[in-house]
């Protein structure tokens, strides 16, 4: 990957919360940059082994050129979904609590949502709040999870279902780690960009539309673009609402029939962002079905999701889903309140609407559409 033209960055304007994403190449390498957000000697950083092995040297370079006095701690946290939880956040709190940490010091999150999460709980909730910065390192992670300040961890009753509002100081993005992500996972991160035009965005849809193969050949200025639009879209959403009362809920198109896809194949089928994909198709047809959408508008999202290497049906599916399974497991979404299913439509492109008044019927028939 080349360089890009010239760092991008969005303003997260959040009061006293407030802070910056840069979007460039080499930023891991880039001293000037880091620099100002090094605000303590005491540093811990967050990663995984494949993340360690790929960007810790680099990283650990930069800061010691920032500052050589620095003392650096590094938590490995074991990789997957599985490991998002107490005892991962116990092995931080372990090294900030033996090394005498004070409540000024910096943690660092160095890879991809789970590792951000995580690490920005632990940060959150050590002494009470202590400062920290996101070095995303997948596509997910860049456009998604490091923007808007929900940091946490998983119970073993359920997903997420322990955490905290808390923003980072700064959110640094290197594109240049796109390179070693594997490709399913650009796939997945690529859902959710696309889902931002459909929520607001028609424009960037069509743009999408156009530069799809430079984005999936990683082009750098396409890329940075892409990544930078996406983050405002995040952080414009997220400044309406920042604590989900309202338009933060519309993030969630296609996410209730996804997670269901995801929970009754047991997360071992699809990455989160595949599922969406496929549950985005399924809010699409419910919409059409309200007759919002044509089948034109269906077919331009089914080309994208095509197009970024997403499924747009459950085709492939290994275990066959009916309609009225994964209908039950909706309801048993966390996000249903009282009771009561409250989707994400869209009343046309680039206009989502929250909706609790679809027919039991046109929502069968909106998953048996992509079956
Ligand atoms: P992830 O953190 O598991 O990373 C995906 C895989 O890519 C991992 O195997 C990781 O080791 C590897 N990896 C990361 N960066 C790499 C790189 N540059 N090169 C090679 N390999 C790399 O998954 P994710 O999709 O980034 O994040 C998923 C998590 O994010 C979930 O736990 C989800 O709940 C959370 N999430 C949070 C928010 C939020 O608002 N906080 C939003 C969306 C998702
Ligand atoms: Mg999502």
């Amino acid at each position: 990957m080349t360089a890009v033209s010239e760092i991008k960055k969005v303003h997260v304007p959040l009061g006293d919360d407030a802070y910056n994403i840069y979007i460039g190449t080499c930023i891991l390498a880039d001293v000037e940059l880091v620099k100002p957000y090094i605000t303590s000697k005491q540093i811990c950083l967050v990663t995984n082994q494949v993340i360690a092995d790929l960007y810790l040297p680099t990283i650990t370079d930069t800061l010691t050129r920032i500052d050589a006095d620095i003392q650096l701690q590094v938590v490995i946290l074991p990789e997957g979904e599985q490991h998002k939880n107490q005892s991962a956040l116990d092995s931080i709190y372990n090294c900030l609590i033996e090394n005498k940490f004070s409540r000024d010091c910096l943690l660092i999150a160095l890879g991809g949502g789970i590792v951000g999460d995580i690490t920005g709980f632990a940060a959150a909730s050590y002494q009470r709040g202590a400062a920290f910065i996101q070095i995303p390192t997948t596509l997910l992670s860049q456009v998604d999870s490091s923007v808007g300040g929900k940091t946490g961890i998983n119970h073993r009753l359920g997903k997420n279902l322990i955490g905290a509002f808390y923003q980072p100081k700064a959110v640094l993005i290197d594109i240049n780690v796109l390179k070693t992500l594997p490709k399913r996972e650009i796939a997945a991160g690529m859902a959710e960009v696309i889902k931002y035009g459909l929520i607001r965005d028609i424009d960037f849809l069509h743009h999408l539309d156009n530069i799809m193969e430079d984005v999936m050949a990683l082009s750098p200025d396409v890329v940075a673009e892409v990544i930078q639009t996406s983050c405002q879209h995040k952080a414009d959403v997220v400044m309406a609402d920042e604590k989900e009362h309202g338009e933060r809920a519309t993030l969630n198109l296609g996410h209730t029939f996804g997670h269901a896809i995801e929970s009754l194949t047991h997360y071992q089928t699809y990455l989160h962002g595949e599922a969406v994909a496929i549950g985005t198709m399924m809010a699409l047809e419910l919409s059409r079905l309200h007759t919002w959408l044509s089948a034109a508008d269906i077919d331009l999202a089914e080309r994208l999701f095509k197009r970024a290497d997403c499924p747009v049906n459950l085709a492939d599916c290994p275990i066959k889903l009916s309609p009225q399974d994964i209908r039950a497991a909706m309801q048993r979404d966390k996000k249903v309140r009282a009771g009561q299913l409250k989707l994400i439509l869209l009343k046309a492109l680039g206009e989502a609407v929250i909706d609790s008044d679809s027919s039991e019927a046109a929502i069968i028939s909106a998953i048996e559409s992509r079956l």
